[in-house]
């Protein structure tokens, strides 16, 4: 997955404002990722859920066809553990053909993860 510098700081800064809660987004674009959507996280127990809400969702969505965008990745993060997917993220990501990306905003550590395939996909850092 290539993203650009500007959408990984955005994400990374998202996530670490978030916590102790648990944040979520959109990563957006055509071939690679240009565009950093921030969703609400509207969970009951957003410290170790994510679930984001409908009103942001359709907005993050809306802003996507505005600008011709393709969601590329949904984004969330892991305040208190590793960038791995949980057994709830696997049952929960069904976006064939989107990725999962995953920060732990404690270490900055990011993975990007093809849920499809149960591997980790590798994630290069672009400068515009
Ligand atoms: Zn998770």
């Amino acid at each position: 997955m290539i993203i650009t510098r500007p959408a990984y700081d955005a994400m990374l800064a998202h996530a670490r404002a978030a916590m102790p809660d648990e944040a979520c987004g959109f990563l957006a674009g055509r071939d690679h990722v240009t565009h950093f959507l921030p969703l609400d996280n509207a969970a009951d127990m957003p410290r170790t859920q994510f679930e984001s809400s409908p009103r942001s969702t359709l907005a993050a969505y809306r802003r996507m066809r505005e600008l011709n965008l393709e969601l590329l990745a949904v984004y969330h993060s892991h305040p208190t553990s590793p960038p791995a997917p949980s057994e709830t993220d696997k049952e929960r990501h069904n976006l064939p053909g989107v990725l999962c990306v995953i920060v732990s905003p404690l270490t900055d550590a990011v993975a990007a993860w093809d849920m499809e395939q149960g591997r980790e996909v590798t994630i290069q850092i672009e400068c515009p």
